[in-house]
């Protein structure tokens, strides 16, 4: 295949073709395989991708084959297993189908055995502890739920392979084992209850639409910002005075040369078979969102992690780039990723979607608030789920959603759920109420003006909705503790529900559930809240209930090794203890390095960008000055001028000794022995160092000469046109 990135094989310009005529190109889908493989080799994917299991090893080579077929067929020469470490996006390792017969001949392999594992020199990717030097080696292993693909870059095709990815004694080092083991065992725990409602169900899904917001910056000026460049986020800048109110860029026009953009990733996104369906302006200037229709977990997670790989890679065609940081700047609303979450029973039910009957609806209760329960009881380890030293700008910042995990339901289902509740009470309503007073349900069905923006986690018609992803994550964190959360909240309903009807022969089993439910209900009522998230009213009222506000990552990320939490992940093999202990330092170990890069280059950026910058107007002042009183000028006519050369002076001995401070603090931090202390460290001493070099040096940039001050201000960086 020798067409471009923007035609199609026949020559015709993409952007005139419908979606449908290339999108999936580069997946080796059903459709690609049909020419390759065998019907009963495609049957056999196909089966290990809707019942999650692995693919048996005697087609494995038949599979190889042809996947190395249609790859040559793309132009691909080279293949690689694509995985997610702990740190960074993606990482591949990418071998030849190449193998040399001769002094000049040679042939095309790929083996079933490489296509299911490989071995790839693992010393370089965080593993918390777990590998030995001498046991560097790490497993890569075919995950055949998510297709294999290829990727172009530089005009060069690779076939990618996504595999999960664990050290050489078994412990996963990557995002996708523990989602998968999550994802098995959240789908057997809801088939297991679906079975009370309907036992034809034989299966559930789990699906996921993952909304994600970003920056746009124009490439010129990004590279004149080291912060930008380094750490994703402006560490000093002034903010204008309107930034923010220019709220007319949301759902406004999009400006043309962003357009451009949008229109060609998203082109290279659905070749991939990444199903984009929206794209508009957010509400700070320079921010946009993509949203693609959800898919199955696994896959979605892979294609969110993708396309920020090929958004970043268009945007420099482009001459942007895109930042995913979660702050960019400061003043100016953040970038988070909507997870949007539910289940799907095999029988086509969303599990989260209140139905037209009473029993419908006593199904989809149960669903609602075994979700909530297990949100109110695992609140902390969700909260742990999203902590990064990014997303800490974000939560609790008064702006994103808080820190505090609540759960928002909307008036209509509050009052549902209040009437579902008081049902116990009031033995009068319980006399003639039918089955339960909910069949009023179906009316709140994706009503979009009971909408609250301002919850971490909110239902929103059919799904939960949890927002205070960070924007540069991967979603595989949040979703692991989804659905461990869920999954155990409704293996314990269950016993419950079971010994209960055991235990009462003569109680129907809808008396039961709605029993169980109405208990569960009362010990989780606490986290639902329908208010102001951002408002100091809800802090205070989140307090009074007994809610945690843990507004830092440093602190967060304790929860994973809270007792309830090892309790959970072992017992149901999701973490070993030495897997959660790993994982658990390479978290504090990411927070700690990723305030260490900000520390280097913001105290480089005072010493080599801020300082001189006000010393060189401090000269141009003092030569006027000098100049002024040579003519012949009165010393009081220049107090202006003497009165800003001391401003500066005092800034620039500020900027000089928090800096001296800034490294001082920083060895001292850097020499406390466990991770979680270095990570207190960072975040407690630290980080208002930031904050106090950032307003001395904000105070100079206000002060100096535009033409002195050499990095690009904040009004430049967030115009884009
Ligand atoms: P918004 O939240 O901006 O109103 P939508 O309601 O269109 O946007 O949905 C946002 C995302 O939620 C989309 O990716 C969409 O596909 C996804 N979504 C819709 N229904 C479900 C569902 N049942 N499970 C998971 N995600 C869903
Ligand atoms: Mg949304």
């Amino acid at each position: 295949m020798n067409h471009t990135n923007t035609q199609l094989p026949n020559g015709a310009d993409l952007n005139h073709q419908p979606i449908s005529s290339y999108y999936g190109e580069f997946v080796f889908g059903p459709r690609a395989q049909k020419g390759y493989l065998t019907d009963a080799a495609i049957h056999e994917i196909a089966k290990a991708v809707n019942e999650g299991h692995a693919i048996d090893r005697s087609i494995s080579d038949e599979v190889a084959k042809a996947m190395k077929q249609w790859a040559m067929d793309m132009g691909a020469t080279h293949y690689t297993h694509w995985f997610q470490p702990l740190r960074g996006t993606t990482a591949e390792k990418h071998d030849s189908f190449f193998e040399p017969t001769g002094i000049d001949s040679g042939i095309e392999v790929f083996s079933g055995k490489a296509l299911v594992q490989q071995e790839p020199d693992a010393s370089s990717f965080p593993n918390g502890g777990i590998r030995n030097t001498f046991e560097a080696r790490g497993y890569t292993a075919w995950d055949p739920s998510s297709p294999a693909f290829i990727i172009e870059k530089g005009g060069v095709r690779t076939l990618c392979i996504p595999t999960i990815f664990v050290s050489y004694t078994g412990e996963a080092l990557d995002y996708k084992a523990p989602l998968l083991k999550t994802l098995a065992f959240v789908r057997k725990a809801a088939t297991d209850v679906c079975q009370y409602f309907d036992t034809n169900v034989t299966d559930c899904s789990v699906s996921l639409g993952v909304e994600q917001e970003y920056f746009l910056v124009k490439e010129d000026l990004y590279h004149q910002r080291p912060d930008l460049m380094y750490t994703g986020r402006t560490l000093i800048g002034h903010v204008p005075a309107k930034g923010q109110q220019m709220e007319d860029h949301y759902f406004g026009a999009i400006p043309t040369n962003v357009q451009a953009f949008m229109n060609d990733f998203e082109q290279r996104a659905h070749r991939l078979g990444i199903p984009l369906r929206t794209r508009h302006n957010e509400v700070a200037p320079g921010q946009f969102e993509c949203a693609p229709q959800f898919e199955s977990l696994n896959l979605a997670v892979d294609h969110n992690t993708l396309l920020m790989d090929v958004m970043e890679a268009v945007a420099a065609e482009h001459g942007f780039r895109v930042l995913l940081h979660e702050k960019p700047y400061k003043g100016i609303n953040g970038s988070g990723k909507h997870n949007n979450w539910s289940l799907i029973t095999n029988t086509g039910v969303n599990l989260l979607s209140p139905g037209n009957s009473p029993e419908q609806n006593l199904q989809f209760l149960t669903f609602f608030i075994n979700v909530i329960k297990a949100v109110h009881d695992h609140a902390d380890l969700l909260r742990a789920s999203i902590a990064t030293a990014g997303n800490d700008h974000r939560l609790g910042a008064n702006e994103a959603p808080p820190a505090i995990m609540s759960v928002f339901v909307g008036d209509k289902l509050e009052d549902v759920l209040n009437d579902f509740e008081s049902d116990s009470t009031s033995p009068e309503t319980k006399e003639s109420r039918s089955s339960i007073n909910i069949q009023s349900i179906p009316e709140i069905l994706l009503d979009n003006t009971d909408r609250n923006r301002t919850s971490p986690f909110a239902f929103t018609g059919n799904k939960f909705e949890f927002r205070a992803v960070g924007s540069s994550d991967n979603c595989s964190s949040a979703m692991v503790v989804l659905n461990a959360i869920v999954a155990n909240q409704l293996v314990e309903f269950k016993q419950r529900v079971d010994a209960a009807i055991a235990a009462n022969p003569g109680k129907s089993k809808e008396e039961i559930i709605e029993e169980i439910l109405r208990a569960d209900l009362i010990s989780a009522k606490r986290i639902i809240f329908g208010g102001n998230g951002y408002s100091q009213e809800w802090v205070e009222e989140a307090a009074r209930r007994g809610l945690n506000n843990i507004k830092n990552s440093a602190e967060a990320l304790a929860a994973y090794m809270a007792p309830e939490s090892i309790e959970l992940f072992t017992k149901h093999g999701i973490f070993s203890h030495k897997e959660l202990e790993a994982r658990t330092e390479i978290r504090y170990e990411t927070f700690v390095l990723s305030l260490e890069l900000e520390l280097k280059v913001l105290s480089e950026m005072i010493q080599n960008f801020v300082i001189p910058s006000a010393v060189r107007y401090q000269s141009r002042i003092s030569e006027n000055v000098k100049n002024l009183l040579a003519v012949g000028i009165d010393k009081t006519t220049v107090s202006a001028q003497l009165e800003l050369l001391t401003e500066l002076s005092n800034l620039i001995n500020q900027a000089h000794q928090l800096n001296k401070k800034l490294n001082d603090e920083n060895e001292k931090a850097l020499a406390l022995k466990e991770a979680h202390e270095r990570a207190v460290a960072f975040n407690h001493v630290i980080r208002p160092i930031f904050e106090e070099l950032r307003v001395v040096s904000d105070g100079i940039e206000r002060l100096c000469d535009d033409s002195e001050w050499t990095l690009p201000k904040y009004r430049e960086l967030l115009t884009l046109s």
